[in-house]
């Protein structure tokens, strides 16, 4: 099996809540997404997301995400898109960098891969567990009270992980999280997560005027490796890394720092399904927790993200993010249908989608 075509489609996603407000006073309304298909001599095709959370989320923004595509893809012609380390190999070779611009081609060919061999894709990452994987909310940033609200609607769909957005004065992102917290059930599971919004004195002093006994983990506090760090060694608040955790060596690193309790897991953010893989088992084998998810991102990205989780046991798994129930647009049917906050991976062969062919348009770019 060879690669004989990639095409290229893009498609703007509408946020379906109006405006998603984070830390550092940043707003989006849209996503713009890039899908790549992947066409092979047998005539089998395989498909594949990058979204990227806007251009001020992290070093990734979709022009850049089609550009570095436009770098990769004269250098994969030809190969076997199952042979998933070389295909990386060769993306490493023409570009440094860029997970983001990789990922969709490297979901892309597993895609093919589990369509090859007539497996979904979590088989082939390991094999499945029997779990129902919790949807975890995204709490963006408002008044206490009415992020209350939204924690409260997310709980009566059946979500039990919810991610609560702070990252301004502490003695609001205090109040945000105790209203947040104020309701919580037995066995759910929360993230403060501040985006590295905070300084360490500003996530210090918020953590000193919570009342004590909230349950929750610290993410992404601090935007620089230094400040992060500085703040692990003197709260005992556990701490998840996000927007750094991008790598297998930023996770070697953390490791032999003893930076971090878990991994935001992003597909796109963490270089595709090859190397999350691995990081996954770095993970596992440093006792981290994980919550996987993408950068956002509609159906197509979602069901990479529930492949990789299918396979981590329960005791390392917190959480996995619902990205098309942000988007106001469908991309793709599949059978990933959520019942009370849960979704389990389908059993079709490979990612198990069908991309709506209406929604993609015409490529925007071909290589062959
Ligand atoms: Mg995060």
């Amino acid at each position: 099996m060879r690669i004989s075509q990639i095409d290229v489609y893009q498609v703007d996603l509408p946020y379906s809540g109006g405006t998603y407000t984070l830390s550092g006073g940043r707003t989006y309304t849209s996503f713009d997404a890039t899908f790549v298909r992947i066409t092979t001599d047998t005539g089998l095709t395989g498909w594949g997301e990058s979204t990227p959370f806007g251009s001020t989320y992290i070093a990734a923004h979709a022009r850049g995400v089609r550009a570095g595509i436009e770098e990769i893809t004269p250098h994969l012609i030809g190969m076997d898109p199952r042979h998933v380390d070389r295909i990386n190999e060769a993306m490493d070779d023409a570009l440094v960098g860029h997970h983001h611009a990789k990922t969709p081609i490297d979901v892309a060919c597993w895609d093919l891969f589990g369509k090859a061999v007539n497996m979904p894709v979590c088989d082939l990452l390991g094999g499945r567990t029997q779990e129902k994987l919790p949807l975890i909310s995204s709490i963006y940033t408002g008044e206490p009270d009415e992020m209350r609200a939204r924690v409260q609607q997310h709980r009566e769909k059946g979500y039990t992980a919810h991610s609560v957005k702070v990252g301004d004065d502490p003695a609001l992102d205090a109040a945000r999280l105790t209203a947040a917290l104020a309701d919580r059930q037995p066995g759910e599971f929360f993230l403060a997560d501040a985006n590295g919004g905070m300084t360490v004195e500003q996530a210090l002093r918020m953590l000193r005027l919570l009342p004590a006994g909230l349950d929750f983990v610290l993410e992404a506090p601090c935007a620089t490796w230094r400040e992060c760090v500085s703040l692990k060694r003197r709260t005992d608040v556990p701490i998840l890394w996000d927007e750094l955790g991008d790598s297998e060596e930023a996770i070697a690193q953390l490791i032999s720092e003893d930076a971090a309790d878990g991994i935001g897991l992003k597909i796109s953010k963490n270089g595709g399904l090859t190397r999350c893989r691995r990081q996954r088992d770095m993970c596992i084998a440093a006792g981290y927790t994980m919550s996987v998810q993408d950068t956002t991102g509609s159906d197509i990205a979602f069901a990479a993200i529930v492949h990789m989780a299918q396979t981590i046991p329960k005791k390392y798994l917190r959480s996995v993010l619902g990205a098309p129930d942000m988007m106001a647009l469908k991309t793709a049917d599949g059978d990933f249908h959520v019942v009370d906050g849960h979704v389990q991976a389908p059993h079709s062969p490979g990612l198990g989608i069908a991309p709506r062919m209406d929604v993609m348009g015409d490529p925007i770019a071909t290589y062959n």
